[in-house]
């Protein structure tokens, strides 16, 4: 894995080989990092004097020499649903949020499904995220992708994983892709429980379909008319729609996943009646499903929650023509967990 050029290099940022180098250089066996490796990823263990297995001589070696992880907790907010959403810090007073959204009802025993970011704010500019309204600071490294999964699993067992927190994967796909090759791994989730989240660029998801990726794709439409969906998603403006969707129609036959397109609606800007017609227009003959996103209020925005009347409304018309849709309240609106809120909130974002 990359690291972050001048930090410390830490346990969670070295490759498997160099972590038994750097175990036995400070005195260990080699077979000590895989103890970490365990500790850390199954068990959610995040300091060395946590884990068992390890010498106190070996375990004073390490946290002198050998940091386990780049990042700081910076802040912590709960709801009462259970969602906890972390701030964390990275190097350059990098901050990201990472949240991890516990099975409700049924699903409760199940484990969390984890939310994660993958740049430090966003350069695409949709004026209704708040991750955007600042521009992109930097990458994250694959270790620092990875490294909210392992502060997620300390949280609780992990069931499934949205890369839908702060940031545009596709355009910092080489670090997302090596994170996730190790999500899949350590962290024992399988491609149909990781989902991808992006706005689409074709010629990207043309050239990435297929080497057939380990996830599931969603991508994020908001409009089916060109002009509108150039406002909405400022960094695909002059791409028209339909070539987004003949993309996401190449990955379908590439990998034999099924697309899944995200939908904020935006009370009275996009979530009318003639919207769904013609988005139903543009999805009926497609394998695709279509998750409508009730807008989260972000205060600096001006954009209105729409009301679940028309929501429900938008999602019939969508169900009529055969496309198969489903409205998503997402959790823990009132401690600001709506993406690059926390941040927002905590005056970080610059
Ligand atoms: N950049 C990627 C992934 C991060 S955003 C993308 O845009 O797909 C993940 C999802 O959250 C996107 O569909 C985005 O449009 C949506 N989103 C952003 N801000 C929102 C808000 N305030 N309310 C509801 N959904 C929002
Ligand atoms: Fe970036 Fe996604 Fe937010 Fe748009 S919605 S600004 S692409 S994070």
């Amino acid at each position: 894995m990359n690291e972050t050029s001048g930090s410390p290099t830490t346990f969670l940022a070295l490759s498997q080989a160099e972590r038994r180098s750097a175990v036995t250089a400070l005195g260990g066996r080699s077979f000590h990092a895989d103890v970490i490796e365990r500790e850390l990823f199954q068990n959610g263990r995040l300091a060395y004097d946590a884990m068992s297995g390890l010498s106190k001589a070996l375990r004073a070696a390490l946290a002198r020499e050998l940091p386990l992880l780049a990042g700081e907790e910076v802040e912590r907010s709960e709801a009462r649903d259970g969602t906890v959403k972390l701030l964390l810090a990275f190097e350059g007073n990098a901050r990201v949020e990472t949240v991890f959204m516990p099975g409700l009802g049924a699903k409760k025993d199940l484990g969390a499904t984890l939310c994660v970011s993958t740049q430090v704010g966003c350069a695409v500019g949709c004026p209704f995220c708040a991750s955007g309204l600042f521009g992109l600071q930097r990458n994250l490294a694959a270790h620092e992708i990875v490294e909210q999964y392992v502060r997620g699993r300390a949280l609780g067992p992990l069931r499934r994983s949205v890369v839908m927190g702060i940031g545009e994967p596709l355009l910092n796909y080489t670090a997302v892709d090596a994170a996730l090759v190790c999500v899949r791994s350590d962290f024992g989730l399988g491609a149909r429980k990781i989902t991808v989240s992006t706005v689409g660029f074709p010629e990207r998801l043309r050239r990435i379909a297929p080497l057939r990726p380990g996830f599931q794709l969603a991508i994020s439409l908001h409009s089916p008319d060109d002009d509108e969906r150039g406002r909405l998603v400022p960094a695909m403006a002059g791409i028209p729609v339909e070539e987004v969707l003949a993309a996401g129609d190449f990955w379908f036959e590439q990998t034999g996943r099924e697309v899944t397109y995200e939908y904020v609606l935006l009370a009275g800007t996009n979530d009318d009646e003639p919207h769904a017609r013609r988005l139903a227009e543009r999805l009926a003959r497609r394998r695709a499903t279509v998750n409508l996103i009730p807008y989260n209020p972000v205060a600096t925005t001006g954009e209105r929650r729409p009301s679940a009347e028309s929501a429900a409304t938008f999602q019939r018309i969508l169900s009529e023509a055969g496309v198969v849709a489903t409205v998503r309240w997402s959790r823990g609106v009132e401690t600001d967990a709506a993406c690059g809120q926390l941040r927002i909130a905590a005056g970080a974002a610059r």
